[in-house]
């Protein structure tokens, strides 16, 4: 970059030069031209900023321009004639002479009145930093920076403070700008090294980052394709176990109609045995068929609450009821507590009857050797505790939470040989939430399970 940037400000001067050179040929072939009217080399030198001054010398030494030089630049022009040889008088010879501290550029003239006429020019540095080192060096420093030096190191031109910049490398001028020289800078801290290293470290970080993104996105994908599929499974495993719970009350309802049907009950206890088994076995289709028809409603955002102040404890008391039998055939324990004259909630009863109903059907379903049902409502603060519990199988806490997600069951299709769709938490989450409540779980593997609903008791109850 910096031998490029040489090139261009070399090259930037001899056309300067070149063109005012040609304007000065004009003006001194012109016949107005004369040695005692100096006003067109006046004009030239206005209109040429490039060159601060010029002198023109006739071959026997005579300076015609400026009319009057002083003895010292005589003296200065003589020893430069001298250098000159006697072709460069003949063939229009042009070249870079120094001339103290700087350079002229000396060039024949021929053609003029007075004979071949020698035109000293002298740059004006000012210029020369303005026209062609500030033009042909902005834009093009990055990081870096760019300063031409003089002979003694000192900047000419450097479009910003040096400071404590370090020097990386100098390129010198060719004949035109002798003893100058470009230099080009890092500023502190910007050691070329150092630069290295810090893309070096920000193509390293901004690739980790890249390989983050990838990584991250690649396992959301996962994720989203595992849980895609899970669903599907847990749908497929849904109707499969929604037929079968379906079938099952059914069988026993057909079969228990058919022997009855056919007379052949051996006794009228065995008979109201029979009804009964139908009646509660047509209650359980109902529950089920319930169940799957809220769910499909809630999924389409359908289902409707409707919420009126009113007391739990008819609730409670009437999903006991109807589990009685299937509670006193199955050999439970049941413990009812319900604490008298609880305060009114705001409560939809048949959607409440249906949430208790479903966590007592969970407790007798998922009960071991010990049957034993809790059933209790009492106020707890701001709110009414409805709890359910059971000494079953019990819950590992890391499934607490899963157990309410649509179709989840622990383990496999056929949770531990138990019957269910995996929908029965769901909906008693969604109906509790709908009142403002919520459903926690206590439970423990082997240790019982205890459902809470928590109501909130209405302000001023
Ligand atoms: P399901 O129709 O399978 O009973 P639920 O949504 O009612 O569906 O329950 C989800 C799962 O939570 C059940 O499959 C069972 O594994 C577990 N679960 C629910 N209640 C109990 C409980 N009282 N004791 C042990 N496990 C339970």
């Amino acid at each position: 970059m910096a031998t490029m940037c040489v090139e261009k400000i070399e090259m930037a001067v001899l056309k300067a030069e070149e063109e005012g050179l040609a304007s000065l040929r004009r003006a001194v072939l012109d016949p107005d031209f004369a040695p005692g009217r100096p006003e067109r080399i006046q004009a030239w030198i206005a209109r040429t900023p490039f060159f601060e001054s010029a002198y023109l010398v006739d071959r026997r030494g005579t300076v015609l321009y400026p009319p009057l030089s002083s003895g010292g630049e005589e003296a200065t022009l003589s020893a430069l004639r001298a250098e000159i040889p006697p072709g460069f008088w003949d063939r229009e010879g042009q070249r870079h002479v120094p001339l103290g501290d700087q350079v002229a550029l000396v060039a024949v003239i021929q053609g003029a009145a007075p004979g071949p006429l020698l035109a000293v020019l002298r740059r004006n540095e000012g210029e020369l930093r303005r026209d062609v080192l500030e033009k042909t060096l902005a834009g093009l420093e990055g990081q870096s920076l760019l300063a031409v030096l003089d002979g003694s190191d000192r900047p000419v031109y450097a479009a910003r403070p040096l400071d404590r910049a370090q020097r990386v490398l100098t390129v010198p001028f060719g004949e035109a700008l002798p003893s100058w020289r470009l230099a080009l800078y890092e500023p502190e801290g910007l050691a070329p090294r150092d630069a290295v290293r810090r893309q070096a470290a920000l193509f390293t970080g901004v690739f980790v980052l890249l390989l983050g993104v990838i990584g991250f996105g690649l396992a959301a994908s996962y994720r989203l394709v595992r849980r895609e599929s899970e669903m599907a499974r847990l749908k497929s495993d849904f109707v499969a176990n929604v037929s079968h719970d379906l079938k099952t009350p059914l069988a026993l309802i057909r079969m228990f109609a058919e022997t009855l049907e056919m007379n052949r009950v051996p006794s009228e206890a065995s008979r109201r045995e029979y009804y009964g088994v139908i009646t509660r076995e047509s209650e359980r289709l109902t529950r089920l068929i319930d169940n799957v028809l809220d769910f499909s409603r809630i999924e389409g955002g359908r289902q409707r609450y409707d919420l009126a102040l009113g007391h739990v404890e008819p609730v409670v008391h009437q999903v006991l009821d109807a589990f009685r039998y299937p509670l006193s055939q199955g050999g439970f324990k049941v413990d009812v507590r319900v604490e008298p004259d609880l305060p009114p909630v705001r409560l939809d009863a048949e959607a409440l009857a249906q949430a208790l109903a479903n966590l007592v059907d969970n407790a007798m379903k998922y009960s071991g050797d010990r049957r034993g049902l809790g059933v209790s409502a009492a106020r707890a603060g701001h709110e009414i505790r409805i709890e359910v519990s059971d000494d079953g199988i019990g819950i590992p806490p890391s499934e607490h939470a899963r157990i309410f997600e649509k179709f989840y069951r622990i383990g496999t299709s056929d949770t531990q040989g138990r019957r269910g769709s995996g929908v029965g938490l769901t909906l008693v989450k969604h109906i509790v939430e709908a009142h403002a409540g919520r459903v926690t779980v206590d439970s423990r593997p082997g240790e019982g399970s205890r459902f809470v609903i928590h109501l909130p008791i209405p302000a001023g109850s």
